[in-house]
């Protein structure tokens, strides 16, 4: 059942973080994301009964970005086994910005530190199962499907925006072609990873995917493993270490929930069950979606990464 108390504390939070969407601005190389709403703030929970906590602006659609990223790692690993997609990118930080070519030019590395930065993201996308874009495409849509029991669809216009300007994940995509790295030619490769941050989804939608990655990939609500623990595990792993790029460290510290976010505004957050403490709310586990498209210089949502740092420390959900 809905405790009325949680939703008064995410209402007066809502306010106090909502000013924090000034210290950010919408992702400017991205036209079709430039366009959006600076001012938005909103956050969907869903606890481990499926009771949904929705407070702010939650009636809207925004694209995945790279929150994409830790999904089509998660189904290329459910497809191919953990060991063959960690054969194609590590699962080391870079201290790099998300789309930075320096790792390439200092390193030479043989594979992408990991799957959260776009070399690796691009390199993943590559292997999705299936034998042209389309059916990669088709296969990605079928395995989020499995989460949230609907069918996801594509934004065409951030779509046709970012790939019109898409020149860096050219760039870094030419550079993983010249070193053998990329399965694909370099045009398909982006095809894919482009169609899959244009992914088009609700706040509701993604809060029950995180929980189910909270659940290390067992839905508590239809009680169906969808993909494996130990997959679940090393993407937990990503999420903290990797998953807010160089804000990662800062957010482990202050928020401490393994977490994705997106250039268009996103968080996905997957809070796992904390057996010890009976007092606490979402002890048992949740997943959290926020969404504010004021993004900072490591393409980190201003007011939702504050929001997520209030609620952590007030709710005392952090796994550290
Ligand atoms: N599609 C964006 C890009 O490739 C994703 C980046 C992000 O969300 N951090 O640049």
């Amino acid at each position: 059942m809905k405790n009325p108390k949680i939703l008064e504390q995410l209402e007066s939070w809502i306010e106090d973080n909502r000013s924090h969407t000034i210290l950010g601005a919408t992702a400017k190389y991205i036209p079709a994301l430039a366009n959006q709403d600076p001012n938005q703030l909103g956050i969907c929970i869903m606890d481990h009964e499926g009771e949904l906590y929705e407070v702010g602006d939650v009636n809207v659609e925004f694209t995945l970005q790279s929150v994409s990223k830790i999904l089509s790692f998660i189904a290329a690993c459910d497809h191919h086994g953990l060991d063959y997609v960690l054969d194609k990118v590590n699962v080391e930080p870079t201290g790099e910005a998300f789309n930075s070519i320096i790792p390439f030019e200092i390193h030479r590395p043989n594979k992408p530190f990991n799957p959260l930065i776009n070399a690796g993201a691009i390199t993943v996308s590559a292997i999705l199962p299936g034998e042209n874009i389309p059916a990669k495409y088709d296969n990605l849509l079928a395995f989020l499907e499995k989460f949230i029991g609907k069918r996801l669809y594509m934004d065409v216009e951030v779509y046709e925006s970012e790939w019109k300007t898409a020149h860096r994940n050219r760039a870094l995509a030419y550079y993983l072609a010249e070193s053998n790295q990329l399965e694909l030619e370099v045009e398909e490769a982006l095809e894919i990873y482009i169609r899959q941050c244009s992914i088009s989804i609700s706040l509701q939608d993604l809060a029950k995917i995180g929980l189910v990655i909270a659940y290390d990939g067992f839905d508590p609500i239809s009680k169906k493993q969808i993909f494996s623990k130990e997959i679940a595990r090393v993407a937990k792993v990503l999420m903290v270490t990797c998953g807010m790029y160089n804000s990662s460290g800062d957010f482990a510290a202050h928020v401490g929930i393994p977490a994705k976010s997106g250039v268009s505004g996103g968080i996905l957050a997957a809070v796992p069950p904390k057996w010890h403490s009976d007092e606490q709310a979402f002890r048992k586990g949740c997943g959290i979606a926020v969404f504010s498209p004021a993004i900072d210089s490591n393409g980190n949502s201003t007011a939702g990464t504050m929001l997520l740092k209030q609620l952590s420390r007030e709710w005392d959900l952090s796994i550290f």
